[in-house]
């Protein structure tokens, strides 16, 4: 059997009883979109965030898009984010006609320089978009700054990092709005797509709620500003429901796994995930770095260990997004980090047994190189 960067088998047996009657529950209830378990989450999401609104909608990308459309960015705007992120984050901000605008990241914990944000404003920017990538939030009382000194919304990605804080502050809670999924490999996971905005203003929950609803206020009502289908199902709210009242306790477990890691691991020379000073991390990815990165992978691959690398390519380093014109060697620390790092097993249900094979294995071919 191998090992898998991520698996959702052993969380699925321990949770099997209560996610079958979350399927149950909705089955019967008689309302598959759109019903009492999509109200109860966005209640309990937005109460576990002490926000007022948490608008639920189809996967993290639309969640973005929907975002971006509620606080008025669209055609011709330009959004301030980074390369080193997951390609939807561009693909959302493409998808709204705007465009995006990156800026490089810090060497030591990968997100956003925020130090770099002030020189990428031009007249057409309209926001800051900063992705609190692999579960550690990106520092947000600079970027608050300005967007208050420049008129700038502040959305923030938190597709990786349910639950972090940063100075006691949860993830989500300082922006104009923010923006989760709930795809399965997610800190707060469901058995299928989903995502959610949360937003503390009143006038962006009502916006979102009509574009995530064809841009109805309700069932065949008037479509002011067309909007989208992107609700989420009421099975995976559900779900997400049941999830959301163990979720403390999939965070300390992640917290164990990178404790383990750091234990077994810092006498190596591989660079170890660093916890910027007043952050608390959730490890959505436990990302390592090491030069002879594609040595270190083959090699692993002997053990029937599976190692990913989130990102291999920066968004700007794309075909897709070649149009931008970034040049190589545009954003360097970008660029040299995306051929050293990778990422070993990480998931709440990850049993001490299997990580420890995935030490030693790692100990044996660090000692080969
Ligand atoms: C997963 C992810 C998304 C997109 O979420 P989906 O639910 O897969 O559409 C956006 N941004 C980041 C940083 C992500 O990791």
């Amino acid at each position: 059997m191998p090992i898998l960067t991520w698996d959702y088998k052993q969380e699925y047996e321990n949770e099997r009883d209560d996610i079958l009657d979350a399927v149950d529950t909705v089955f019967r209830s008689g309302q598959l979109v759109m019903g009492q378990s999509v109200k109860g989450f966005e209640a309990e999401y937005a109460a576990y965030h002490g926000i007022d609104h948490c608008v639920s909608c189809d996967n993290g990308t639309n969640a973005i898009v929907l975002a971006l459309r509620a606080l008025g960015v669209g055609r011709g705007d330009e959004v301030i984010t980074v390369s080193n992120t997951a390609a939807p984050t561009i693909i959302a901000i493409d998808q709204v006609g705007a465009t995006p605008v990156f800026v490089d990241i810090n060497p030591d914990d990968y997100l956003m320089n925020t130090d770099l944000v002030e020189a990428a404003i031009t007249e057409r920017t309209k926001c800051l978009l900063p992705v609190h990538l692999y579960g550690q939030c990106v520092d947000l009382a600079p970027l608050k700054a300005l967007a208050a000194k420049h008129g700038l919304v502040l959305l923030e990605d938190c597709a990786q990092s349910h639950g972090a804080r940063q100075n006691g502050v949860l993830a989500g809670t300082t922006g104009d709005a923010a923006a989760f999924s709930f795809y399965p490999t997610k800190v707060l996971g469901a058995y299928g797509d989903g995502g959610a905005v949360v937003t503390a203003n009143a006038e962006t929950a009502a916006n979102l709620r009509r574009l995530r609803y064809y841009g109805m206020e309700k069932q065949y009502y008037v479509v002011q500003t067309p909007g989208h289908n992107s609700r989420l199902d009421e099975v995976h709210a559900e779900i997400l429901r049941r999830k959301l009242k163990r979720f403390d306790g999939y965070l300390a477990a992640r917290r164990r796994v990178a404790q383990r890691y750091a234990e077994g691991l810092g006498d190596t020379d591989l660079v170890l995930p660093r916890i910027t000073p007043g952050n608390d991390h959730v490890y959505y990815l436990y990302v390592a770095r090491h030069p002879q990165r594609e040595q270190i992978i083959e090699r692993m691959s002997t053990y029937d260990i599976n190692i990913s690398v989130s990102y291999r390519w920066p968004a700007h380093t794309m075909t897709g997004f070649a149009h931008l014109g970034y040049e190589k060697g545009s954003l360097p620390v970008t660029e040299e980090l995306a051929d050293q790092i990778f990422s070993l097993p990480m998931y709440a249900g990850l049993s001490e047994d299997l990580q420890d094979k995935v030490i030693s294995a790692l100990r044996e071919v660090l000692a080969t190189l």
